[in-house]
């Protein structure tokens, strides 16, 4: 597995498997891997020939009060772990690497960037769209992956491709959780042991959520009684709750399944989300 920190390496190496015929798969991420980055990984080397995986803490995806300069970072175990998944390369920019001196263009989506996360962390989406799209671009590759856990930040990213025409396919992987039920994050590994106990509250909710719109309920019934059983655990302090069309991401209070219920609770410092799919 090779290591690069340059655009021009990674076309290179990039190119070289294109003239050979081989498909190229590519995995976005933050690094500080667990199991979820891994399955990604995993369905990435079973698809394609070539998996690439950027390791890039993305700054411009950050709010001022956020957690950028505390943000897990282990390029070492990382690269130790990405070997053992069958990773061909990964690409671990620096920041001047993706944002040269005088970088002022963005990539906005629109509509499915304003609910949910959008409105407590403004900007956030923009970073995303634009780190994404660069990376789309020095990669250029047949797929990409991303994990259903960040359930707007993949519906946005599908947007983007299909409305600029990138020539790349989109797959998607399901959440992959604890063995109590808590969706893995980079960011778990802030929590207190006493905060890690209170944050599986927030699968259960969901859960329990969803089994109410299995029965019948609908959407707004179900917000109600997740936010219930948020709100009874004294550590979790919810930011929302909402039931949304699963592609359109538009409210679907007012009706039952096929919707998304999502929600995002702050557990001390943490800011923890996660999501639950009802079909019809
Ligand atoms: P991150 O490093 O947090 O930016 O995540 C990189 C990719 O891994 C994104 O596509 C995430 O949606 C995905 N991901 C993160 N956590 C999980 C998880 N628990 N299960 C599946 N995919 C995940």
């Amino acid at each position: 597995m090779r290591i690069e920190s340059t655009v021009r390496g990674v076309r290179a190496f990039v190119d070289a498997a294109r003239r050979e015929g081989r498909s190229v798969g590519l995995v976005p991420t933050m690094g500080a891997f667990h199991a979820g980055h891994l399955s990604l990984m995993r369905r990435a080397v079973a698809d394609n020939d070539v998996t690439v995986v950027s390791l890039f803490v993305n700054p411009t995806q950050f709010g001022p009060q956020e957690d950028f300069s505390q943000y897990p970072r282990d390029l070492e175990g990382d690269a130790q772990k990405a070997r053992e998944a069958g990773v061909s390369l990964i690409f671990a920019p620096s920041e001047e690497e993706m944002y040269p001196p005088g970088a002022c263009t963005w990539v906005t989506v629109d509509r499915l960037t304003e609910g949910l996360c959008g409105r407590y962390r403004p900007g956030h989406f923009r970073g995303v769209t634009t780190v994404v799209t660069k990376l789309l671009n020095v990669v250029q590759p047949d797929r990409a992956y991303f994990g259903e856990k960040d359930y707007q930040q993949l519906q946005v990213i599908r947007r983007m491709v299909r409305d600029l025409l990138i020539p790349v396919e989109i797959i998607a992987q399901p959440t992959v959780r604890e063995p109590d039920g808590l969706a893995m994050s980079s960011r778990n590994a802030y929590l207190s042991p006493e905060e890690r106990q209170a944050a599986v509250r927030l699968p259960q909710a969901l859960q329990a959520a969803a089994d109410l719109v299995r029965q019948g309920a609908t959407g707004a019934d179900a917000v109600r009684r997740a936010l219930e059983l948020l709100q009874s655990e004294p550590l979790l302090r919810p930011q929302y709750v909402e039931a949304v069309d699963p592609e359109t991401l538009e409210d679907r209070s007012a009706s039952g399944a096929p919707l998304v219920l999502a929600a995002a609770v702050m557990v001390g410092k943490t800011r923890l989300i996660d999501n639950i799919r009802v079909n019809g």
